[in-house]
């Protein structure tokens, strides 16, 4: 069994991400970047899978820019046994994301494909229903649980008001979900280790794949920032300023 898993380098989950000041997109210059949160999950499962002798191979690919190497480091140190990156400065959509690793599944053959949700920067969540689609494979979207049986997944998804589970024949997508496991953090000796692990790099012109977006960004605005708050002197106050000024009640 091999496994493929996509991780994302984006903007640090910590980081308040702003809007660029132009409004062309979010401000990534000087910010910390960090793997997409459902894609660590994702490596996670990949690990577990083979630590309980259920997979042999784990490959790691990312999609952007040269940076994105250290997202795939940090999958060699999570576990990963190898890295793909497909390197491009162009702005890559979720659709160009999915050309890209059908590409790359078509020369890998792994029989099971792991990706996160969704993305924390563009919240698409389209990613691994598209490539499934192009891939013709079933998928198992928003993963709580995966189950290897022989030949087969079982996997139990996390849909509105409970969960339900689907048993897919291999080879499979699986998108993981929040509650998937808890990745592991990384320790380092692993880290050191992982420098030695193998990552090769690929064009999208070596994969024929035309990466142009087909949608265009009209503009990324920040919410209206909040207003502070003011204190009220009692009670009686604070009802008639909600009544007469704020008319909610
Ligand atoms: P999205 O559809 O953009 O919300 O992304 C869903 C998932 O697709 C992510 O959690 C990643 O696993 C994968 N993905 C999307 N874009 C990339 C990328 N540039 N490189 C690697 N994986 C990606």
């Amino acid at each position: 069994m091999k496994i493929l898993v996509a991780v994302k380098r984006v903007v640090d989950y910590n980081v308040k991400v702003r809007a660029k000041a132009d409004g062309t997109g979010v401000e990534t210059a000087n910010v910390k970047m960090s793997m997409n949160p459902f894609d660590e999950i994702a490596v996670e499962e990949a690990v577990r899978l083979r630590e309980a002798g259920k997979a042999q191979e784990i490959v790691a690919i990312s999609l952007g820019v040269a940076a994105c190497q250290d997202t795939i480091r940090t999958a060699l140190a999570m576990g990963a046994d190898r890295g793909i990156l497909v390197e491009t400065d162009a702005e890559l959509q979720p659709l160009a994301v999915a050309k890209l690793l059908k590409a790359v599944v078509e020369k890998e053959n792994p029989d099971l494909v792991i990706l996160g949700k969704q993305a924390i920067d563009d919240d698409a969540n389209q990613t691994g229903q598209m490539l499934a689609a192009l891939l013709g494979w079933p998928q198992g979207t928003f993963a709580s649980k995966v189950e290897l049986g022989d030949g087969t997944v079982n996997v139990t998804r996390e849909i509105d008001g409970g969960l339900e589970t689907v048993a897919l024949k291999l080879p499979v997508l699986v998108t993981a979900d929040l509650r998937l496991n808890e990745p592991r953090f990384v320790k380092l000796p692993n880290i050191m280790k992982a420098k030695k692990k193998p990552l090769e790099v690929l064009k999208p012109a070596d994969l024929g794949v035309d990466v142009a977006p087909r949608l265009v960004t009209l503009k990324v605005q920040e919410p209206p920032k909040r207003q502070a708050g003011i204190k009220v002197g009692g009670v009686a106050e604070l009802v008639d300023k909600l009544h007469n000024e704020a008319h909610v009640i």
